[in-house]
């Protein structure tokens, strides 16, 4: 059998990663997942405390969707949306519309959560170009700091992670930037800027990258109506806060608020496969119809853009939200969570917990860079049975939101422990 751990040394470069540490540890080599838990190549078992990096709604193998994944690879399993369409599309993008926040009635295919928001930008940019008159200067994007919308240079323009963005800064456009769940700052910024700003880019109600930072109540509701004041498109990103990961399907709907734009990725396909939409009001759509020689069109696409593979995962996704009745069984689990955490945060290792539905940010508090402490606790958690990722010294828990009763438990009472070995361990001489 080929050394995986071997080949990943020699070969491969993984994603925010420093490799000079990695290629000195042990890399954990996962070779299947069923329920809440992966499997290594040594057969033992991990409580996936990231959902698959955010993503993963029902499980691994959950057998619904993998049964339609299994009968689309029978249909095709690509075309193109270039000049073709195929029947998942279609189903998803009216399944998508009939549950998202009023008004989002179109849907735009990409396939990433980068891709979703930048595509976002360009609708908006050129949405505001191609009306017109006064609108035509609004070129600006008004960005909250500590934003996260992915990766790509127009995503990364409206993001404000120092330690992620910091070095791309010359290559990214222009911005201004608000505070985040700061309404009074929106305010500031819009009344000096609002003529300028095409749109105001948001994650509705929690900044998940920043580490779970929460946003006050009624601070979107705020921004929507700052919006509608100045005359600015809202952009939510609900990359991260999509599909149930804040208690309701969509975060927005917690405030009643209703973007122009709206991000889609991670969770649509239940963690399965790539696949992101962004949706727009018709009002924005329109903005783009003429004849051919107007030049009005969208000119953006990828190759996979709305790959039938995925397109079936996430039907069959949203399939399983309605079957299993995902949403009502949720919120019993975020009250236990919620209970399991104060228990986490009354102890001295933790400065703070910070959660929102199932989405956890337990801030360690201010350690030395290089203790690496977020680090040290997911090390932990591995040798306890869990992986769990950091964010600088906030360490996240997000479970798959099919996470059983017993198995939250679990994966909190391995947080604390780890959390307890890795601080007293650091504070003892090496
Ligand atoms: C993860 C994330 C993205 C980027 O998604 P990718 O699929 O990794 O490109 C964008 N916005 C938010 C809010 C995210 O959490």
């Amino acid at each position: 059998m080929p050394d995986h751990a071997q080949l990943d040394r020699d070969h491969v470069w993984h994603p925010f990663t420093q490799q000079q540490g990695w290629s000195e540890e042990e890399p954990l080599v996962i070779e299947r997942g069923e329920g809440s838990y992966l499997f290594d190549s040594e057969g033992r078992r991990y409580l996936d405390g990231t959902a698959a990096l955010w993503c993963n709604v029902h499980g691994h193998r959950h057998p619904a969707i993998d049964r339609a994944v299994r009968e689309q690879l029978d249909r095709v399993a690509h075309t193109t949306m270039l000049g073709l369409t195929h029947p998942g599309a279609t189903e998803l993008a009216a399944r998508l519309t009939a549950i998202a926040p009023a008004g989002l009635s179109r849907v735009f295919y990409s396939d990433s959560g980068s891709t979703a928001a930048e595509i976002a930008l360009k609708i908006a940019f050129q949405y505001q170009q191609q009306r017109g008159g006064e609108h035509a200067r609004r070129t600006r994007f008004v960005r909250l700091r500590e934003a996260y919308h992915g990766d790509t240079i127009g995503s990364v323009s409206v993001g404000g992670i120092d330690l992620f963005h910091s070095t791309y800064r010359p290559l990214l456009f222009e911005t201004h930037v608000a505070e985040p769940g700061d309404a009074a700052d929106l305010e500031r910024v819009l009344a000096a800027h609002g003529g300028e700003v095409a749109a105001v880019v948001v994650e509705p109600l929690v900044q998940g990258a920043a580490g779970i930072l929460v946003q006050p109540e009624g601070y979107l509701r705020a921004a929507r109506e700052l919006c509608d004041r100045f005359g600015v498109l809202l952009v939510c990103d609900e990359v991260a806060t999509g599909f149930g990961r804040t208690g309701t399907m969509f975060a927005c709907e917690q405030e009643g608020v209703a973007p122009d734009l709206m991000c889609l990725a991670k969770g649509i396909t239940g963690g399965y496969l790539p696949l992101a939409a962004t949706l727009a009001t018709e009002e924005i759509y329109e903005g783009f119809l003429g004849s051919y020689e107007e030049f009005r069109t969208f000119f953006h696409g990828h190759t996979y853009t709305g790959n039938p593979l995925a397109c079936a995962a996430a039907l069959a996704n949203l399939d399983v939200f309605e079957q299993e009745r995902t949403l009502e069984r949720l919120q019993p689990k975020i009250a236990l969570l919620e209970e399991l955490l104060a228990e986490l945060a009354a102890t001295d290792e933790v400065a703070e917990v910070r959660q929102k539905g199932f989405m956890v940010g337990i801030d360690l508090g201010d350690h030395d860079d290089a203790l690496r402490m977020g680090h040290r606790v997911t090390v932990e958690a591995r040798r306890r049975g869990a992986f769990i990722r950091p964010l600088g010294n906030t360490v996240v828990l997000m479970p798959p939101l099919s996470m059983a009763e017993d198995e939250l438990r679990e994966l909190v009472a391995i947080a604390k422990d780890s959390i307890h070995a890795a601080v007293t361990e650091s504070i003892l001489p090496v």
